[in-house]
């Protein structure tokens, strides 16, 4: 494509886009020709001047997000297809038109060869986060691709990349709507009714990667003394009420997220539910609860976010799960997670491995569990492999 400026890999370097791997890093290029700035659409030769992919340029280790491996010009077009082809997919596996779920992830970046965008669907509105400066420059598209893709029954698309955008860019926008507003911030997930805020919410202002995690907590939640541990928005805790659970405990360090919580409850159950909510820190409440509860639900926030945190991440879900572990009755079951990407499985795994010798109890792996299929994983980008978790027996 005549004009747009081209960045030429270093001899060799061309192994990682010929097995489709979406980044670029900034160690493997040799030079760029053309002035280019953070955001700009480049494309990307080998040291012969053949070309690879084109993506979206962007100072930092990651140098180049690659949204296409073959010569396109990325117009309003090229992004409706592209979001046309994450919708039909969703629409194959269920999630549109589900009368019992309209939640769900409509595109998670790689994984819809989209890098650098996320944008989650709620019951009518689109909240799009951008993770590059790339993606945000380009929004106007995707909100007109978003439009033209779910005609009237989009309701509100909400644009909540200011903290996604990072320091370096973040500063030029605030979180605002871009199209019509929602007050009422109702879903429904598995059919059960959940609040979402995405204004001032986490994230985009829900978990809709533990979805049928929290469905299968409510297949082994009956007659449960279940703990709800880091629980946000109090998902899990509906799903294990909805199940019969004997009693929920629902434990979060924010009072902002327990009020989330109380609300879902509320929402769900009246005054009704056998469910009690703690503002507290979840070792601590770990630590002061032993031998109190039949199902432990452990989803702590990302404990790393960069690999230079990895050893201590590892070092705290081996504590925080030798906690739940040591504390849980006999023949429980805990559901344990990590959503830092920088912590693989294997890594999980062997934490988890650390925390049980720790504790000398006898323990099960019941199931390994992971992220549902609207935050497909590329084969070629197994860093997209980002919530891990394993469902644990104890004797
Ligand atoms: N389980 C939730 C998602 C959890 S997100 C769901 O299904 O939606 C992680 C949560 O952990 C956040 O709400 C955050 O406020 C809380 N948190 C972070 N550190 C904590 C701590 N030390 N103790 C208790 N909660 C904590």
């Amino acid at each position: 494509m005549s004009g747009i400026p081209k960045v030429i890999l270093a001899g060799g370097k061309d192994q990682s886009p010929r097995r489709f791997h979406p980044w670029i890093f900034s160690g493997a290029i040799s030079k760029i020709k053309g002035d280019v700035q953070d955001g700009d659409v480049v494309e990307v030769y080998t040291n012969k001047e053949e070309y690879l992919c084109t993506g979206h340029y962007q100072k930092g280790s990651i140098a180049v997000r690659i949204f296409s491996f073959q010569q396109v010009n990325p117009d309003e077009q090229f992004w409706k297809e592209k979001i046309e082809k994450a919708y039909n997919y969703r629409e194959a596996i269920g999630l549109i038109g589900n009368n019992n779920t309209n939640v769900y992830r409509l595109v998670f970046g790689e994984g819809d060869g989209m890098p650098g965008l996320i944008i989650d669907y709620y019951n009518g509105t689109a909240v799009i986060q951008a993770h590059s400066i790339g993606m945000h420059r380009d929004k106007d598209k995707i909100v007109s691709a978003l439009k033209e893709i779910y005609g009237s029954e989009l309701k509100a698309i909400y644009d909540k990349s200011k903290e996604s955008l990072g320091d370096r860019h973040g500063y030029i926008m605030t979180n605002g709507y871009l199209f019509g507003e929602d007050k009422t911030k109702e879903v429904l997930e598995n059919g059960n009714k959940i609040k979402v805020d995405w204004e001032e919410g986490q994230k985009t202002g829900f978990f809709i990667d533990q979805r049928e995690n929290r469905k299968l907590v409510g297949q082994y939640a009956a007659g449960k003394k279940v703990l709800d541990c880091f629980c946000y928005a109090g998902g899990f805790s509906v799903y294990a009420l909805k199940a019969g659970a004997a009693e929920v405990h629902s434990v979060d360090s924010s009072k902002t997220a327990m009020k989330l919580t109380d609300d879902n409850i509320q929402l769900n159950f009246g005054g009704e539910a056998k469910q009690t909510s703690h503002v507290a820190d979840a070792f601590d409440f770990l630590k002061d609860n032993q031998n109190q509860f039949d199902l432990m639900v452990i989803d702590p926030p990302a404990f790393a976010k960069h690999k230079d945190a990895r050893h201590q991440a590892v070092m705290g879900y081996k504590r925080l799960n030798a906690l739940a572990i040591a504390g849980i009755r006999p023949g429980g079951i805990i559901f344990t997670f990590s959503c830092s990407q920088v912590v693989d499985k294997y890594l999980f795994h062997g934490a988890i491995t650390a925390a049980a010798i720790e504790t000398g109890r006898t323990v099960r792996i019941l199931q390994y569990l992971s992220q549902p299929t609207d935050h497909p994983i590329s084969i070629y980008h197994p860093e997209g492999e980002y919530l891990k978790g394993m469902m644990l027996h104890v004797e």
